[in-house]
């Protein structure tokens, strides 16, 4: 085996990562990973650290369970690869897409496979248009999105996305995507009190809808949570505001459960949660638990009963749409989700629980608020509690946290200046006591390197 040295050197020399700055790889060296169970990793060295990501949301079911082993291994000897073009299918993809109908709400009955969350944003705008299309309105083609939204990485995906710093480095967004405020109290409405700062924000979107013609606007879409924008949890007037706008208007209503589905705020979907019936569900991740890349898009009635009386073909889909090794570990996966009754355990204990013990953190010197979702929290680090004062960019507070929880054995996220946590749904109480118990630690390391 390689040593860790080894493996940096390697990692440096050929391999570019996601979401990283190059430089950073050849100047500081990467982290290598090498096994993982339960809630924690491991990293070369042997040093185990609590997963407080789920790796990147989608653990959901922990890491190490052999059963998802077993059903891909099943599935590779039975049929490795089979494709659903040109009238073709295959038992996984089709007892999948029964099952997920199975747990979505009644008037969501069909599935449209991908390979990602990508590529699931990038089939819901295709899927918007042509809806559009053919009920002969293709004028009506603008989607509405968020700013500080995130939707992937393809160009579809990034575009509906909103962030600045993307659509600077690659001149998007794309034509007919708009942006409009998000509901990130916190942050941007704490003048004001949490349910008319939702109301408010939600009302952009009628704002926009009046100021670029009802006629022109064919959907919205916003994640039930906004995950990777620093866990923006909505005041709870937001979502019930933006369902009354959708339905005076007739624009579809798409929630983003890429994050939020497979049991991460303690009902299946993000929308269940918010009470909210969307057209259209992207889901990913937490679909398999993140064992092996599988997404998809959730239809309503709506929109499927459109799409299926349509002559024309549906000119889209990808090679990996419904690949019958990761519709079998979804299958396996949802059969332990369901025995396990894992979404209500994150709903009557982890959450509550998670809540509670995060709670406490509020009252260190370094941190304004904290806030939690089912298992979803974020950690908003100030100078100054009372004034909302950040520290400076060059002060790196949120990555010397972040650094400092690495090496205590924890992995927190850095999203400008908060700390963010979404740990596996199978996280029992005691880890989550391990968990807020080196946050703490970790935080008062960093108020010491930052001089509090
Ligand atoms: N949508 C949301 C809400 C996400 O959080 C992500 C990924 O983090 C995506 C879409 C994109 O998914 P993927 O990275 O699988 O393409």
């Amino acid at each position: 085996a390689r040593t860790r040295q080894e493996w940096q050197a390697l990692d440096a020399q050929h391999n570019l990562h996601p979401f990283t700055t190059f430089k950073e790889i050849v100047d500081k060296g990467s982290r290598i990973i090498n096994r993982a169970d339960g809630v924690y990793i491991y990293d070369v060295d042997g040093n185990r650290i609590l997963d407080g990501m789920s790796g990147l949301w989608c653990v959901n079911i922990g890491y190490g369970r052999e059963e998802l082993v077993q059903a891909a291994a099943r599935q590779m000897r039975e049929l490795p690869f089979y494709n659903q073009f040109f009238q073709c299918s295959h038992p996984p993809a089709i007892e999948l897409a029964r099952q997920l109908t199975e747990i979505t709400q009644p008037h969501i009955n069909h599935v449209f496979f991908t390979g990602s969350g990508s590529e699931s944003n990038d089939t819901v705008l295709r899927m918007v248009w042509r809806y559009w299309s053919v009920l002969g309105q293709p004028e009506r083609r603008i989607v509405i999105s968020r700013k500080n939204g995130y939707h992937g990485s393809t160009l579809g995906g990034a575009s509906l996305g909103g962030f600045g710093v993307v659509h600077e480095q690659f001149f998007g967004p794309i034509p007919n995507i708009v942006h409009i405020g998000q509901p990130y109290w916190y942050g941007e409405g704490a003048d004001q009190d949490p349910a008319a700062f939702g109301l408010a924000r939600a009302r952009e979107l009628e704002a926009k809808i009046l100021e670029l013609g009802p006629d022109k606007v064919a959907a919205f879409i916003g994640e039930p949570v906004q995950g990777a924008g620093g866990v923006i949890v909505p005041p709870e007037t937001y979502w019930p505001e933006i369902q009354r706008i959708c339905d005076k208007y007739g624009i579809l209503l798409i929630t983003d459960e890429v994050i939020c589905g497979f049991g991460r705020l303690g009902s299946w979907f993000g929308a269940d949660h918010y009470g909210v019936k969307p057209d259209l569900m992207p889901i990913a991740k937490g679909l398999t638990s993140g064992y092996i890349p599988l997404g998809g898009v959730l239809v309503g009635d709506r929109v499927a009963g459109v799409l299926k009386r349509d002559d024309d073909e549906f000119f889209h889909g990808f090679t990996y749409s419904g690949h019958p090794v990761a519709c079998a570990v979804a299958a396996e996966n949802l059969r332990i989700l369901r025995e396990e009754k894992i979404v209500e355990h994150v709903r009557d204990t982890a959450a509550p629980y998670f809540a509670e013990r995060m709670s406490e953190l509020a009252e260190h010197p370094l941190v304004g608020e904290v806030r939690t979702r089912g298992l979803m929290g974020a950690i908003e680090l100030v100078r100054n509690k009372a004034t909302r004062e950040r520290f400076p960019a060059e002060a790196n507070a949120a990555m010397t946290c972040r650094e400092h929880c690495f090496r205590n054995g924890l992995v927190m996220r850095a999203v400008a200046q908060s700390m963010i946590v979404a740990p596996p749904l199978v996280i029992t109480r005691a880890e989550i006591d391990e968990l807020v118990d080196k946050a703490r630690r970790c935080l008062d390391l960093t108020a010491r390197d930052l001089g509090v």
